[in-house]
């Protein structure tokens, strides 16, 4: 485990609401841009916990979201199952947002997800899409994009034009029918300019996705 906090999301369709982070520890990639080192080696986790640990720290919280983050959170595969079923089991909880990389396969976790009712009221899948300027594109798993679903989420990151066209294509290839979003790399791709580009390229399905902990808080701050 890395931690365990309350915060307002940050980003998607739930941000700003009040939501509880679970971030496990571990991650199969290496972005470039990377803004959570600390939760894959040569880094340490914080602590070990059971999944009921786990669970009882998050529903202590109160709170009705839960984001469940990394690293990256299905790398645990079953484990990484068993714990969103029990944080499912909480009454209280009614959303749990399953950040992911790309570069897991969410079939069978989707597949799980459509055989019980609990589970597609409460599961939603937010799949980051890895564009060039990340240097992890190549691990990007295409199968699994059009198993996503209305309630779910492709996000793409973009550090540039390039990124920007590809994810242009890959959209215009696989033709997902969950939300998706458009997120800027603060540092080389001012919103401002990334707005232009979506309304230039007559984008109507993309919505601009800001991570509003960054205007918040410093840039760097963990646990927020
Ligand atoms: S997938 Fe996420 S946690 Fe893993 S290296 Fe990329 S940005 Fe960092």
């Amino acid at each position: 485990m890395v931690e365990i906090f309350e915060t307002v999301e940050g980003e998607g369709t739930r941000a700003g609401y009040p939501t509880v982070f679970v971030r496990l520890f571990h991650c199969n990639l290496r972005c470039t841009w990377c803004d959570t080192p600390y939760s894959y080696a040569p880094a340490q986790p914080e602590f070990e916990a059971t999944i009921g640990e786990i669970v009882s720290r998050a529903a202590d919280f109160g709170w009705e979201n839960v984001c469940l983050t990394g690293g990256e959170p299905l790398i645990h595969r079953h484990k990484s199952q068993l714990l969103v079923e029990a944080l499912a089991a909480v009454d209280h909880i009614q959303d749990i947002h399953i950040e992911t990389n790309g570069a897991i396969d969410v079939r069978p976790f989707a597949a799980l997800r459509d055989k019980s009712e609990l589970l597609r009221r409460k599961v939603r899948f937010i799949v980051d899409y890895k564009l060039p300027a990340s240097g992890e594109m190549d691990k990007m798993i295409h199968e699994h994009l059009t198993a996503l679903q209305s309630r779910d989420e492709l996000k793409f990151v973009i550090a540039n034009d390039e990124d920007f066209d590809i994810a242009v294509d890959v959209i215009s290839e696989y033709e997902p029918t969950c939300t998706i979003l458009f997120s800027p790399v603060w540092e080389t791709m001012p919103p401002e300019r990334l707005v232009e580009k979506i309304l230039q390229a007559g984008l109507k399905q993309v919505k601009l996705n800001l991570q509003i902990h960054k205007v918040i808080w410093d840039p760097a701050a963990r646990g927020v």
